[in-house]
């Protein structure tokens, strides 16, 4: 069950993308005739999202899962899975469509669609939004304001929580900010035909560990840690070990927590409106 947000700690999320093969489809529709290109994503809910489970039961720490409705519907058991382990489940689109590509009526199909697949697999709807690939429209925060939604994890304008200038039925939209640095895809993802090199595990390390500790050194001024990774990415053996390493790592940190985004979004809106902003 959700914990309790205690302000005077310092807040670290854990999320998850479980995009399976839908990026791989909706990037290229062509795509759906290549069997082991969407293999690769596949591998996120049929075995990386079992490990990533294991590892943060056995951590005892909380996390947040965007699925796209898509994924929701075709892969109920990874989803189950997870919300049976207390993790969050929120929306990520239902194709894994970018917002910005999509009409007006598209984005909103979308939504709702999303919030419906959830639900009947999640048996709850879910309250925060990620867009796919982070590519909000112009439309998207007022579509979330029309769907009930609490909160937002898309933006890159800032590194603490920020309310939203439009409300829905759960009040002011909280804004969790991310950023592509502390994102898994950027150093790992790898596919053809854009070859590169994977990056060094420690790379990656490196850059997570030391944003946290610059966020963490200004938690006074309510930076949070919002770490993003795909399980098809994140959920290879090499990468479950990073993780801990890097959970480990923050743990070695007073005043510390982990906690769902809901759980954050929840009390940022409630210490926010008592300040009377
Ligand atoms: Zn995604």
């Amino acid at each position: 069950m959700a914990q309790t947000v205690d302000g005077a700690k310092f807040a670290v999320m854990l999320t998850f993308d479980l995009d399976a093969e839908s990026a791989f489809l909706a990037n290229d529709p062509e795509n759906a005739h290549r069997v082991g290109v969407l293999s690769q994503g596949q591998y996120g809910p049929k075995v990386g999202v079992y490990r990533l489970i294991e590892l943060l039961q056995r951590k005892g720490l909380p996390a947040t899962l965007y699925v796209p409705g898509w994924c929701a519907e075709k892969y109920p058991d990874a989803v189950r899975a997870a919300a049976g382990a207390g993790w969050e489940i929120a929306h990520h689109g239902y194709h894994h469509i970018p917002p910005a590509s999509q009409t007006r009526a598209e984005e909103a199909e979308a939504i709702v669609k999303g919030i419906a697949a959830i639900e009947k697999v999640a048996g709850r709807p879910p309250v925060g939004y990620r867009s796919p690939s982070w590519d909000f429209s112009a439309n998207t925060l007022e579509l979330l304001s029309q769907n009930g939604f609490l909160y937002s994890s898309n933006m890159m304008d800032n590194d603490a929580p920020y309310l939203h200038p439009v409300s829905s039925s759960a009040g002011r939209i909280v804004e969790l900010p991310i950023q592509w640095i502390l994102d898994d895809a950027p150093f790992f993802m790898f596919s053809r035909p854009a070859l590169r090199p994977i990056s060094a595990l420690s790379n990656a390390y490196e850059h997570w560990s030391e944003e946290f500790e610059g966020l963490y050194a200004e938690r006074e001024r309510g930076k949070i840690f919002v770490l993003t990774m795909h399980p098809f990415i994140s959920g290879r053996p090499s990468r479950v070990r990073l993780l801990e390493k890097l959970i480990d790592f923050i743990r070695q940190r007073p005043n510390v927590a982990f906690y769902t985004c809901e759980d954050v979004a929840r009390h940022f809106q409630a210490k926010a409106a008592k300040e009377g902003n």
